[in-house]
């Protein structure tokens, strides 16, 4: 591959005159029902869940598309893609928008293209699952259950779809075994480039892996296929703590017990008070969650009961643990965010740090809260702080990592992983940077 040039980072060119011709061609192509200028449609398709930071909220609005068009089959991907490079206007494919970097929001403009009435299942199979990039997590979950089998994983955003997952997401329940969603999750991807002869390309294996958490800058995805893993015997376990201390030591031992758990996730107190109502997370008391292999339920138990915690509630089944999902990982902020508006940002942090310097991590940031989540390997975890300025918020990055804490900025919006090989791709896939374009650091 060759360098990319560097007409990849800039604006695309193009005017009102190209818009209006395009959106003539998706008319002709999807009718008056698949294309919409209306500023409603527009606006909406310019929120994401952004929200959560105050920096990238100060920068609103991030981008706003001229049209949006709503494809209902995957041939008609192709064509959009087609029609929109001859006339050189970006394309932004869009899942259910709940991305919180504001990578969906087409930063030029362009055309936003809405996936999520491609919502369907294609198949399954022993270990994988094939779904249209519109369908839900959700849906695949249940569809695997059904069939005795479980995703490897889903994000806490249960109804977000497979292809904003897998282009703009990263980890969820699983990743403690399975690591994060470009670690073999995808199987295949049928994919579309960014080319004025685009049709829609398979990829296997390997080669479908550097499109995984891309935003979408080198191919829309229109399908994927997925690994799924025998469905195990998990058990919801809830624990309460009198401290966050004692509470973030034991969910790292939990997260070490074999067979792993699908997730583990710890709040301190005043997180445990803005989370929705529900008697198993007792406010005023540190909280441990996780969903439990019952083979483990014991040993888990033991843990935190001789660390100090207490058994709150243990309950089965799927809608169980997409509940408990759904309060994992960015969730805690969002509630928190939720409760006590314009007052808090968060950093995404990592390492075994989190739990074994935490006084001196929370401490970093006024007001500094951890939420813990076990991640692959080592702890992982969204620290929460009083917000000032931006220049505070990247003040205390230095003093986390002197601690051994890696940090990830969700407070922008550039392609941030293996970003040069990506680009490198992009040359090929995009040669005209049209596909949500604006994602290169400078
Ligand atoms: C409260 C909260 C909790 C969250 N928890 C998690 C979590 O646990 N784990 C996690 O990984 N993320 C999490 N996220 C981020 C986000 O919700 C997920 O990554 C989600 O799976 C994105 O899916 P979506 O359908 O909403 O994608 P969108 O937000 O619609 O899109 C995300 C990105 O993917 C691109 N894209 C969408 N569809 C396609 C497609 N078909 N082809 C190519 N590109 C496409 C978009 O252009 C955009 O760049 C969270 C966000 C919030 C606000």
């Amino acid at each position: 591959m060759t360098a990319a040039p560097s007409r990849a980072a800039l604006r695309p060119e193009f005017g009102p005159e190209d818009v209006d011709a395009l959106v003539d061609d998706l008319l002709a192509l999807l009718g008056p029902r698949g294309v919409s200028t209306l500023d409603r449609a527009r606006d909406r398709a310019s929120r994401d869940g952004s929200g959560l930071s105050p920096i990238l909220s100060a920068q609103q609005p991030l981008g706003r598309p001229d049209a949006v068009c709503y494809p209902k089959t995957a041939a008609q991907i192709p064509a959009i893609v087609r029609a929109a490079v001859r006339r050189g206007v970006p394309i932004t494919a869009r899942g259910k928008g709940t991305g919180n970097y504001g990578q969906v929001v087409p930063r030029f403009g362009g055309l936003v293209m809405d996936m999520t009435s491609l919502a369907q299942l294609t198949g399954h199979t022993e270990t994988t699952i094939s779904a249209q990039a519109g369908a839900r997590m959700l849906t695949l979950e249940k569809a695997a259950w059904a069939a005795d089998r479980q995703l490897w994983m889903y994000p806490s955003t249960v109804q977000s779809t497979l292809g904003g997952f897998l282009a703009g997401g990263s980890a969820g329940t699983g990743t403690i075994v399975h690591g994060r969603n470009h670690m073999g999750f995808v199987e295949s991807l049928d994919v579309v480039y960014g080319h004025e002869d685009a049709e829609i390309v398979h990829l296997e294996g390997e080669d479908a892996q550097p499109l995984v958490h891309t935003y979408g800058v080198a191919g829309v995805i229109v399908a994927a296929t997925v690994r799924l893993e025998p469905l195990q015997d998990w058990k919801c376990l809830y624990a309460s703590f009198s401290h966050h201390r004692e509470a973030f030591a034991a969910a790292r031992r939990v997260a070490n017990c074999a067979p792993a758990p699908r997730l583990l996730s710890a709040d301190s107190a005043p997180i445990v008070d803005t989370l929705p109502a529900d008697p198993a997370l007792v406010r005023g008391r540190a909280s441990v969650r996780g969903i439990i292999d019952a083979a483990a339920l014991e040993e888990s138990i033991a843990i935190l009961e001789a660390a100090g915690g207490r058994v709150e509630a243990v309950r089965s089944g799927l809608a169980q643990t997409v509940r408990m999902s759904a309060i994992s990982y960015n969730h805690p902020t969002w509630w928190l965010q939720k409760a006590v508006p314009d007052t808090y940002f968060h950093m995404e942090c990592q390492g075994d740090a989190l739990v074994e310097r935490l006084s001196e991590v929370e401490a970093v940031y006024e007001g500094g809260m951890l939420h813990l989540e076990a991640g692959h390997g080592t702890m992982a975890g969204m620290l929460n702080g009083v917000f000032h300025s931006a220049e505070q918020v990247y003040a205390g990055v230095p003093e986390l990592e002197a601690l051994g804490v890696g940090v990830h900025s969700p407070h922008q919006s550039y392609v941030d992983l293996d970003a040069d090989r990506v680009r490198a791709i992009a040359l090929d896939t995009d040669p005209k940077g049209l596909l949500n374009p604006g994602r290169w650091r400078a």
